[in-house]
């Protein structure tokens, strides 16, 4: 199959009249398109890029947007949060993943993290999630949490040994997936015990995937690390030995200097929510220090009610807007270097051959219209689609070489269909 766009993403630049082959769920070839071949699939007037990486999410919280979007974290963790994802039963879970997952397919996200907790004790529930990944037609990471902090509700919690065992376990059984990955993923230096960070560290060794954990989101993090286990957040994962190439910690708002580089001292990765931290408040992630001091960078939407949007796009300027407002400075993140951290940064961090449109690569792609009032005019194009660009210029989506947004319609399940048993299952929830 070739797709022939008008124009096509190379690196940053923009080829006319180029043909993407696609073989196996990859990109076989980008060559001029020449005379139309049988099996061409013509895409005049869009420009062809790749899929958006979602690197941070918590799918089953869109079933919670709007119910606590006033609140504190505080206030929003105890009166939505616990309480509403106890009302979820496993097809509850599968429908809140589908939702979301349709919902960023059709913003252009091809790959999407879940770092998913709700597991009563098993994994049934995460292969819920993976079955709904499969059928709306997104590529997963299953980030696999790790919780054992008692203060969270018990559907959340296990024992070190148990989750050990229970991510192996669904890491070997999805391990020749060709659009499923899992990855262990110890909740937060506040949510897991050492022991818990520690075992999700050893199977991450074991397994040699990611290692993901929610870091220093808010202020009050840091003190409490400080209080219990005597450093704070990234020197106490240093300490434990879990501070590496493969850890992505998550948000990493409240660091010190020091700690900043010791990020980039020890290779690891920062999954980055500009629009959540915003949402919730957190505070401003020191993203072209944490860049120059050599940490790897990518970007999340985060859960969908703490959020409340689930494009990696919207990310990008958000990502960009924020950091130009902190340093004062319109030059603090240009739109070559935001697109980066959503597509192929985002891949790379992951451990995906994804992210960018070269032979070898995955099959994961966006096309956007190019008569959308948002992308005109035409110059600078890769800036007007990290900075202006709609939603709505989005129009198709391939994951896998698999055509899975059509004119802005999902092809693999009925939408319709599908907000129907969200707005049946939510009816009547209230704070
Ligand atoms: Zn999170």
């Amino acid at each position: 199959m070739r797709l022939v766009p008008e124009l096509v993403l190379v690196g940053t630049d923009w080829r006319e009249r180029h043909a993407v082959a696609i073989t196996d769920g990859r990109v076989a070839a980008v060559l001029p398109a020449g005379a139309p071949l049988p099996g061409d699939v013509p895409l005049p007037g869009k420009a062809l890029l790749p899929g958006t990486v979602n690197a941070h999410a918590h799918t089953f919280q869109s079933l919670l947007r709007g119910l606590g979007d006033d609140l504190d974290f505080l206030g929003w963790r105890d009166r939505v949060l616990y309480p509403f994802s106890e009302r979820l039963d496993r097809a509850g879970i599968a429908l809140g993943a589908a939702f979301a997952f349709a919902e960023m397919l059709l913003h252009g996200a091809t790959t999407c993290v879940d770092f998913f907790y709700l597991h009563d004790s098993g994994n049934e529930n995460a292969e819920a999630v993976i079955e709904a990944a499969g059928r709306v037609g997104i590529r997963l990471v299953l980030a696999r949490a790790m919780y054992d902090w008692e203060g969270a509700p018990r559907r959340y919690r296990e024992t070190p040994a148990e989750a050990a065992k229970r991510t192996g376990e669904l890491i070997a059984r999805h391990r020749h997936d060709a659009t499923v990955s899992v990855q262990p993923a110890p909740h937060s230096p506040h949510g897991a015990s050492p022991a818990m960070i520690r075992a999700g560290w050893e199977v991450a060794e074991g397994a040699g995937t990611p290692f993901h954990i929610h870091v220093a989101e808010g202020r009050y993090e840091g003190e409490r690390t400080l209080n219990e286990h005597g450093a704070t957040p990234v020197r106490y994962l240093d300490r434990l030995g879990v501070l590496g190439p493969r850890t992505i910690g998550v948000h990493c708002v409240w660091l010190d200097d020091e700690e900043v580089a010791l990020m980039g001292t020890r290779g690891a990765a920062l999954a980055y929510c500009p629009s959540s931290n915003m949402f919730l408040g957190d505070g401003i992630t020191r993203v072209p220090e944490m860049l120059r001091a050599g940490v790897r960078v990518c970007l999340g939407t985060d859960g969908g009610c703490t959020n409340n949007r689930l494009s990696v796009f919207e990310e990008m300027r958000m990502c960009a807007l924020l950091q130009r407002v902190r340093l004062l400075d319109g030059t603090a993140l240009d739109a070559a270097t935001a697109f980066e951290l959503g597509t192929a940064s985002g891949a790379r961090i992951l451990g995906l051959e994804a992210g960018a449109i070269a032979p070898g690569r995955l099959a994961d792609l966006v096309a956007v219209d190019l008569g959308h009032a948002s992308l005109h005019p035409r110059s600078g194009l890769l800036a007007s689609v990290v900075f202006a660009m709609s939603p709505q210029a989005v129009t198709d989506v391939w994951v896998h070489g698999r055509r899975v947004v059509e004119a802005g319609r999902l092809t693999t399940v009925d939408q319709r269909e599908l907000l129907a048993r969200v707005g049946a299952l939510t009816a009547g929830w209230r704070v």
